[in-house]
């Protein structure tokens, strides 16, 4: 490996960084140097944007150890066979960057991957250090989310959730064939079960700071996961069960899908296209759904297209559900409980929330629900009001045009 220079290094293991999901963006022009390719770039360098635990938006410097590796998963930029230019921190140049950046105010935390070098338990242990280093000997009290090394030992991802505020665990694929055509070296049974022993550590350190505030804390901000979207032919009605079973089995904060995006020297098996990013939205739309909106994955699968099994692109999951299941509605909104109420396409959480305030000293009329929406259009077929009432639901065909998103007004100076 040629000599790199730290500015190099952090070029190429930033860029190999942005493939990962799991924090919630990469790139922004927000403290953006003059040409985007200066030390207080966001874009240019990595720094991405997640959720700490108390809710703030935080920056994050988002690197790769390093991007060379030894397994050869076939989507992956980073995998042996891919001719890419190969670079490696050591664990004490990560932690001299982050703790320069953040000391610059660039960033509030780190968040770390890598390709496996030597071997997994290799990696991990400089992954650990890398966070050990910045706890211990810095005293750093950022946000540091770790990615374990698949197949690492136990430990190490033990000794990893001591350090970090969130470990992760890529399932990668949906499906279990879709593993073993594109990640042959990796194994799902393995991975579940590195994910139910951070689940089972996750828990371990909870009871044991109820009882003992000096307990050390174990990966406060929980543990998540990655899917790629696309690059096999799992349906979304695969990936939103799959999703639903790692919340339930592993308690995750939080799964993120990736649409696959094609890679330079891409390996045969893989689509050469890459799925409409719509896809990857709708998906995490689903999520939503699941999560804060009571749908079942049965539900959120009944929303898709029979025949696919895939999620409309053109109109969200939650209108797809109401127009399949308009028996259902409508809802009237001065009585329905709040599940249904959460139902109603256009209403969201906060919506729901100031129309049961209301209601318990006034009757709602459909101005009062106009002024909670961005599209009342929306909702008027699916909800009685005091001084409302839809004449007749259509069939899902006639009534689609009359709730669809109105394309949206090129901007003025829109390029
Ligand atoms: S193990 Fe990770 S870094 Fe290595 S090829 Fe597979 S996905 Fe890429």
């Amino acid at each position: 490996m040629a000599q790199l220079d730290t500015r190099q290094k952090l070029a190429i293991l930033a860029d190999a960084a942005k493939y990962d999901a799991s924090c919630a963006s990469s790139g922004t022009a927000k403290r953006n140097s003059r040409d985007g390719k200066g030390l207080g770039s966001t874009e240019g360098m990595g720094i991405c944007h997640a959720y700490a635990p108390d809710g703030r938006c935080i920056s994050l410097l988002k690197i790769l150890l390093t991007n060379s590796c030894i397994f050869d998963c076939h989507y992956c930029i980073n995998r042996k066979s891919s001719n890419v230019r190969r670079a490696r921190f050591t664990a004490k140049e990560v932690v001299d960057l982050t703790i320069a950046f953040y000391k610059r105010n660039y960033i509030e935390g780190l968040f770390l991957s890598s390709g496996i070098i030597g071997s997994s338990n290799y990696t991990m242990e400089q992954m650990v250090e890398v966070a050990r280093s910045l706890r211990e000997d810095h005293l750093f009290r950022g946000y540091i989310h770790l990615k374990t090394i698949p197949d690492a030992d136990p430990e190490l991802v033990h000794r990893a959730g001591l350090f970090a505020d969130r470990v992760s665990i890529n399932v990668e694929l949906p499906t279990a064939s879709g593993l073993k055509r594109l990640a042959p070296e990796k194994d799902g049974a393995r991975i579940e079960t590195a994910m139910r022993e951070v689940k089972a550590s996750i828990v371990d350190g909870k009871d044991a700071r109820a009882k003992y505030k000096s307990a050390p804390r174990f990966a406060p901000a929980g543990q998540s996961t990655q899917m790629i979207v696309g690059a096999d032919a799992a349906t979304d009605g695969d990936i939103v069960t799959k999703a639903s079973t790692l919340y339930d089995r592993f308690g995750l904060r939080r799964v993120y899908y990736s649409a696959f995006s094609p890679i330079p020297d891409a390996s045969a098996v893989l689509p050469l296209q890459r799925p409409p990013l719509m896809r990857e939205h709708r998906l995490y739309q689903s999520d939503w759904l699941m999560r804060f909106y009571n749908y079942t994955p049965a539900e959120v699968v009944a929303a898709a297209d029979d025949a696919t099994g895939m999620l409309p692109l053109d109109i969200d999951p939650k209108l797809a559900w109401a127009l399949k299941f308009r028996a259902s509605f409508p809802v009237d909104v001065n009585r329905a409980p709040r599940e249904m109420l959460l139902r109603v396409p256009g209403l969201g959480v906060k919506a729901v929330n100031a129309i049961l305030r209301t209601r318990r000293w006034r009757r709602l009329r459909l101005d009062d629900v106009a002024r909670l929406t961005v599209s009342v259009a929306k909702v008027r077929p699916f909800l009685i009001a005091e001084d409302w009432r839809p004449i007749a639901l259509s069939d899902a065909a006639e009534l689609r045009p009359v709730v669809m998103p109105k394309p949206r007004q090129m901007e003025l100076f829109a390029a």
